[in-house]
């Protein structure tokens, strides 16, 4: 039975039940019990019981007990993959990819976080003590997306663990299984460090408003994104969100179009073009477009729909019927207003499963749904520019600003995308990679804050300034005033 984790002993989630459904077979593969409001409350409780013991714990001792997750993760890779890949219909490279990256995340803030806690700044006076002391906020509430469900929380998980905070997670109803399955590893650490909770909005909102919890860090829609910052104002509580996107991806007139196709068709297909960092829109410069456009439809047609667990499979079916229908909905609009599907768009030949073929859309303009909301979904629509800086200009009309793509060998193009392109990530030639050393986040609407790197330790940590003067003596500055 699949069980919740809280205060270090699995619990059986007395909340109302989510089934999990397998999206390439359709199949129910379990019934999980979500928290109820009590279990929300113990589950913080038991969070909040724990930081005394957690924030004094040296941090070296963290940094062995980290690495201990990170040794955990390697060794279940296969286990927790498969899981995904049931649950997610993600493909099982994909999957065993992402248990390795959220191991190597968890190694990286085990080092990071016994580094340094502050600095010392040279004092206005003499004979003191001037620091900045860099404190654990205490409870973390970590509420994580189905696309990504175990990297996502690594990324939360192991700098709020390695600066000492305390967590209550919440995977998404659609992917909570290999979540849970974490609760092994974290048996490792002591009781009430992490808390493994499920359930959908209603349970994430019930950890969003709770009095003990310090910082909500969210991945997930913008939308939803929106509600908890207005959740959170109210109690000034922190947020640390990590939103939608619409990425734009550029190829100038220079590019070497076999890679630039491929690295496209790869940016915009990737698990279904369900990554919050696919690419959405393409801007292409009028002299390659039509090259572009073939060689791009070649790719399409090239990718293998199919079984997420079978090998060689690229593409997997999306995550749910609902959002499937979202996509096509968005397909169908911008047909309706004169696009062209020249490729994919339809079931792929399946009758079971939530597919739908990769496509490559034409003749679309900015107003388009397509072109404008998230679609998260395998869309690569394409528009012919005139210059660099119309693509510029139209990646940077949107209110999303998570990552953006461009592809040229020009240094001056190079340049001026990397310092005009309003994105939290520039990929030059190299589409949708990470480094756990660098910082991931969006500007604008699609997020307030960083993953990965210094900067993703620091979301996780309190600022405390010290002014220590060493012995006790009378200002000159103090009454009675000359
Ligand atoms: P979602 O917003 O529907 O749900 C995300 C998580 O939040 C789930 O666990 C859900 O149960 C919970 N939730 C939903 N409403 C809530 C509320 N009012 N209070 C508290 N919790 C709530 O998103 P999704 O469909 O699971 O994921 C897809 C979205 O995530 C896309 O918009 C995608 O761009 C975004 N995303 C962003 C990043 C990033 O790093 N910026 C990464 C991956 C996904």
């Amino acid at each position: 039975m699949t069980t919740l984790w809280i205060a270090g002993r699995p619990v059986s989630g007395a909340g109302t039940s989510d089934l999990v459904i397998n999206p390439a077979t359709e199949e129910t593969v379990a019934s999980v019990g979500s928290a109820s409001l009590e279990q929300v409350d113990g589950a913080v409780r038991a969070a909040r019981d724990a930081t005394d013991r957690w924030r004094r714990t040296p941090a070296a001792e963290r940094a062995d007990l980290l690495h201990g997750i990170a040794n955990w993760l390697r060794e279940h890779a296969d286990k927790l993959a498969w899981q995904m890949s049931v649950e997610g219909g993600k493909p099982l490279v994909e999957n065993t990819d992402e248990v390795g990256w959220a191991a190597a995340c968890f190694d990286y803030y085990a080092e990071l976080g016994r580094h340094e806690r502050g600095r010392v700044l040279p004092p206005v006076e003499d004979r003191q003590l001037a620091l900045v002391i860099k404190e654990p906020l205490g409870v973390v509430a970590a509420i994580v997306p189905w696309n990504y469900p175990l990297l996502l929380l690594a990324w939360k998980l192991a700098p709020a663990l390695a600066a000492g905070n305390t967590v209550v997670a919440k995977p998404s109803p659609y992917t909570p299984l290999s979540t849970l399955m974490l609760a092994e590893a974290f048996t490792q650490l002591p009781p009430g460090v992490v808390n493994l909770i499920a359930g959908g909005a209603a349970v994430g909102e019930a950890l969003v408003v709770h009095p003990g919890t310090d910082l909500v860090a969210f991945t997930g829609s913008t939308a939803a994104g929106l509600r908890i910052g207005e959740l959170c104002a109210r109690q000034v509580k922190r947020t640390h969100l990590e939103l939608g996107g619409k990425d734009a991806f550029i190829v100038c007139e220079d590019a070497d179009l076999s890679v630039a196709a491929a690295g496209a068709a790869w940016a915009a297909y990737l698990n279904a073009g369900q990554v919050c960092t696919s690419a959405e829109r393409f801007y292409v410069a009028d002299a390659v477009y039509d090259e572009f456009v073939d060689r791009m439809v070649a790719e399409a047609a090239a990718v293998r729909l199919g079984s997420p667990l079978a090998p060689g499979t690229d593409m997997g079916p999306v995550i749910a019927e609902v959002q499937r229908a979202a996509v096509e909905r968005q397909l169908a609009s911008a047909r309706g207003a004169g696009a062209r599907i020249l490729v994919g768009g339809d079931h792929g030949g399946f009758d079971r499963g939530w597919y739908l073929s990769p496509s490559v859309v034409v003749d679309v303009t900015d107003d388009m749904p397509l072109m404008r909301d998230e679609t998260f979904g395998p869309v690569a629509p394409i528009a012919r520019v005139s210059s660099l800086d119309e693509a510029i200009a139209r990646a940077n009309a949107l209110p999303y600003g998570l990552g953006a793509n461009v592809y040229t060998n020009r240094a001056d193009y190079a340049y001026r995308c990397l310092d005009e392109l309003k994105a939290g990530t520039v990929w030059i030639n190299d589409p949708l990679t990470d480094n756990d050393a660098g910082p991931f986040g969006g500007m604008k609407a699609s997020g307030n804050s960083r993953e990965l790197g210094p900067e993703g330790l620091e979301s996780f940590r309190e600022t405390k300034h010290v002014h220590w003067s060493i012995s006790a003596e009378r200002k000159p500055w103090w009454y009675p005033y000359q």
